[in-house]
């Protein structure tokens, strides 16, 4: 459920999956205005539906109308993702879970210093989700000051892990040192040309860098990263485990990642 919904590509790549399961379920995609959010998931309820997904502009909202959250969900502060248990649904976030499943096929999260772009809803996400995995440290880089330190204080004191927030006036310059670069921000959202704004003199070959955008994939901030040596991992690897995380709460079954993987770019055209 969301506002607007057109051109998700959830139910695509779920029912894709959901066949190649061998499973007669449904996604649907469901475009609620917030007015008519309890309604909807009272709705859900009674139809006995055994999940779903929340986003823009339902993330926060949907909290109250829920049966209880799982700790990452509360530490967040926005559910993405339900799943029915007796008396009710249970709110979780699966957005960081997804990046972080992406990120152990290429490196193990515990004891890394991250630097993280960004500081909105898919950063916090990600932020606590790494924090859970122990890492060292996380540098927030954000333009907005309240958000930036909003979150550095979240993770440092109650995820537990070193954090600051860092002013982002102009290019970014990476530590030497740092393990994993994540650009955790909306810049090259549907414009492959639109450049994050680091120093990209600092990228070293022995930075893991990450995106969220998965629209296009392959993004300009990914390519200069690649331009440096640095191993890259785009969006849709956090998008495709996500959905695949909610597929295995709500059917118990592990789902053919590849499909959902092949569904999202024939839905995406790339
Ligand atoms: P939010 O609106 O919550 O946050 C946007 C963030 O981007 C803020 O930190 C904002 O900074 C920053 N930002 C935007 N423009 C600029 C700029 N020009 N310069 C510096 N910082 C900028 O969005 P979300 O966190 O929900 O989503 C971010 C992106 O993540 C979206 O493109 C979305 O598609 C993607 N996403 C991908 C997922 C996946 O599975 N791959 C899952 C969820 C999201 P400030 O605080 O200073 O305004």
């Amino acid at each position: 459920m969301g506002q607007p919904v057109a051109g998700n590509p959830s139910q695509f790549m779920m029912e894709r999956a959901f066949a190649a399961a061998g499973l007669d379920w449904r996604y649907l995609t469901l475009e609620v205005p917030p007015e008519d959010l309890p309604a909807a998931v009272a709705g859900m309820k009674a139809m006995g539906f055994h999940g779903g997904n929340f986003t823009i502009p339902h993330k926060v909202a949907v909290i109250p109308l829920l049966a209880r959250l799982t700790e990452a969900a509360e530490l967040m502060g926005a559910v993405n993702c339900v799943f029915a248990e007796e008396g009710g649904f249970v709110g979780e976030n699966t957005d960081g879970k997804g990046f972080v499943s992406a990120l152990k096929e290429v490196m193990q999260p515990e004891g890394k210093k991250v630097v993280l772009l960004g500081a909105g809803g898919a950063a916090r996400a990600i932020a606590v989700e790494l924090g859970l995995n122990k890492v060292a440290s996380i540098d927030v880089v954000n333009r907005d000051a309240g958000r930036g330190r909003d979150l550095a204080n979240l993770l440092s004191q109650r995820v537990g892990i070193e954090s600051k927030w860092i002013p982002w006036n102009a290019a970014h310059e990476l530590p030497e040192d740092a393990d994993l670069v994540i650009n955790g921000t909306s810049i090259g959202l549907n414009d492959g040309s639109a450049m994050v704004p680091v120093d990209v003199d600092t990228f070293r070959e022995s930075m893991l860098v990450a995106d969220v955008i998965f629209n296009p994939p392959q993004t300009a901030f990914l390519g200069a990263a690649q331009e440096a040596g640095c191993q890259t991992i785009d969006g849709l690897g956090m998008l495709v485990n996500q959905g695949a995380i909610g597929f295995k709460i709500w059917t118990g079954i592990e789902p053919d990642q590849a499909v959902m993987r092949e569904a999202l770019e024939e839905y995406l055209g790339i």
